[in-house]
């Protein structure tokens, strides 16, 4: 069904089609934030300090996108969008390149529907569709950056971020303009110059990194084709039918898929040496000699030791204690991150996460008719509670694997210690819920179970969250009940 052209509702008292929203970011996140708020009628001013996005461009990165995120383009109705919904492949498994195994992944329904796609191809159809719905009323201005937002005026500043003329034909190649605005929406990513404001200006926000991993990682595309086929069949494989992943304990890891146009990429992360092209190549070759092909250790090795593209990125945990600040809200990576490796197969967090925060803002100027005095603060507090638990369990299962545990990185003591106990935690659910399950295997579910009913884009995090104490906290509960009757008993004896 196509989405309206302007939604219409009675009686609003904030009439959008008077108000401007400048959205800084035109990511997934931004671009998505930007069809919405023009759908409600507002007028759009979008900012990129980067090139307007293509296909494989330097910023392209494999997103995976889950039900969760997917419903979200679902519902635009973009006819022209091949890459998630009802029109693009779902995604039908992981191949464990090293063991030669697949591992499926149940696409049976639309809510279970995962997708795997170029993050800039898919920030790129938003665009084009909402520029071409809404001609005159969303622009974007790439190579423009924010760099400054007085939020009681609500006056932001912006002006060009490269040498290249910038797009905006009022920003002219040396002046800062001055862009007032009625809605601040920072979707700027990781090192959100929106967030950096609100940290210094709004009273109480914090923002923290408990974890980041340590190995680096680096998007790869465009892999030649090579001499052997990685997998027997693998060219007769559909495009985003299948992810791609060569890993092993202490090795670099290549995760890669078949884009919509043919072209092989994906993302490498781990290696020792990123800056010699020969030495990353040996590396590849040498974790994965029967497996990983010559021609493409090759061609990775030469992308990922480009001297463009600076340092190698690496996944953190993002948290703010707000996504808002006055008549400003936070949304996608810019507000919560994720490292990607919770989730069923440790796929899709991230993203997906980054564009349901667009749908709870989507959701929330619907139900507050557009008051943005109240919107940013309701805003946050609704999304809050989702991504507390999607956090934990992303930490939870960031810690789990003790190979890449010694590859993390704590802000301090307290979040490697609050590690160790959430992994009693997760023991004991697990091992309360396995005996359950084992004995009322249709009352209860295996603690796995119940993480797997993640894919299913109708069951909260929060949910999850609940299950799994309901199964930890009782011993927990129990073990501190018999150690204070235990010191009880020892007082009165001592007292006797
Ligand atoms: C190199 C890289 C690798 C990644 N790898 C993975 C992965 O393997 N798996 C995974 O799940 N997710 C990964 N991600 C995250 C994933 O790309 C995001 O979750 C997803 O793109 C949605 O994010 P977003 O739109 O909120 O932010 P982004 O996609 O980061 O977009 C933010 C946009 O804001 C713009 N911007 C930043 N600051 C300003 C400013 N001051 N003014 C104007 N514009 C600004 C940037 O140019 C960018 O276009 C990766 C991201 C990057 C950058």
């Amino acid at each position: 069904m196509d989405a309206p052209e302007v939604e219409e509702e009675e009686g609003r008292r904030w009439d959008p089609t008077t108000l401007t929203a400048v959205v800084v970011g035109a990511g997934p996140t931004g671009a998505l934030a930007a069809h919405y708020l023009a759908m409600r009628g507002y007028k759009v001013e979008v900012y990129d300090k980067g090139a307007r996005p293509s296909p494989g461009d330097a910023a392209s990165v494999p997103l995976v996108l889950t039900s969760r995120g997917a419903i979200a383009f679902e519902e635009l109705g973009l006819d022209g969008q091949r890459r998630v919904g009802p029109t693009a492949t779902p995604l039908r498994g992981v191949w464990d390149m090293v063991g030669r195994r697949l591992r499926p992944l149940d696409s049976s329904s639309a809510f279970r529907r995962t997708f795997v796609t170029d993050r800039s191809g898919l920030a790129a159809d938003v665009i084009r569709a909402a520029e071409q719905r809404y001609p005159n009323t969303v622009r974007f201005h790439f190579n423009t950056e924010l760099t400054r937002a007085e939020l009681k005026n609500r006056v932001a500043g912006a002006r060009p971020s490269t040498s290249e003329p910038a797009d905006a034909a009022d920003v002219n190649a040396s002046a800062e303009i001055d862009v007032p605005y009625d809605l601040l929406v920072g979707a700027d990513g990781l090192e959100s110059t929106v967030r950096r404001i609100l940290k210094a200006k709004v009273k109480d926000f914090g923002v923290i990194r408990p974890v980041e991993e340590t190995a680096g990682y680096r998007a790869v595309s465009r892999l030649p084709r090579p001499s052997r086929e990685p997998l027997t069949g693998f060219y007769t494989h559909r495009p985003q039918e299948y992810v791609y992943d060569w890993s092993a304990p202490g090795k670099p890891s290549v995760r890669l898929y078949i884009d919509i146009d043919g072209s092989v990429g994906g993302l490498v992360s781990g290696l020792r040496r990123w800056d010699d092209a020969a030495a990353a190549a040996a590396e590849l070759q040498a974790a994965y000699p029967d497996s990983f092909p010559e021609e493409w250790a090759a061609a990775v090795g030469q992308q990922v030791s480009s001297p463009a593209l600076g340092e190698p990125r690496h996944a953190a945990i993002l948290q703010c204690s707000q996504f808002y600040g006055p008549r400003t809200v936070l949304l996608g990576d810019a507000a919560h991150a994720v490292t990607g490796a919770s989730g069923p197969m440790g796929l899709g967090q991230g993203p997906s996460a980054a564009v349901e925060s667009v749908r709870t803002l989507a959701l929330v100027l619907r139900g507050a008719q557009d008051d943005l005095d109240k919107v940013p603060e309701v805003y946050s507090n609704v999304r809050g509670d989702a991504v507390m638990a999607m956090q934990m369990l992303e930490f939870m299962e960031l810690t789990r694997d003790s190979e890449r545990a010694r590859r993390l990185k704590f802000a301090s003591w307290w979040f490697a210690w609050s590690a160790f106990v959430t992994q009693g935690f997760r023991w004991l659910a697990e091992t309360v819920g396995g005996l359950l399950s084992a004995v009322m295997p249709k009352t209860f579910l295996s603690a796995p179970q119940v993480l797997a009913r993640l894919e299913d884009r109708r069951i909260g995090y929060s949910e999850v969250i609940k299950m799994l104490q309901g199964y930890a906290s009782p011993v927990v509960a129990l073990l501190l009940g018999a150690i204070f009757v235990g010191l009880f008993m020892a007082f009165n004896r001592a007292l006797a």
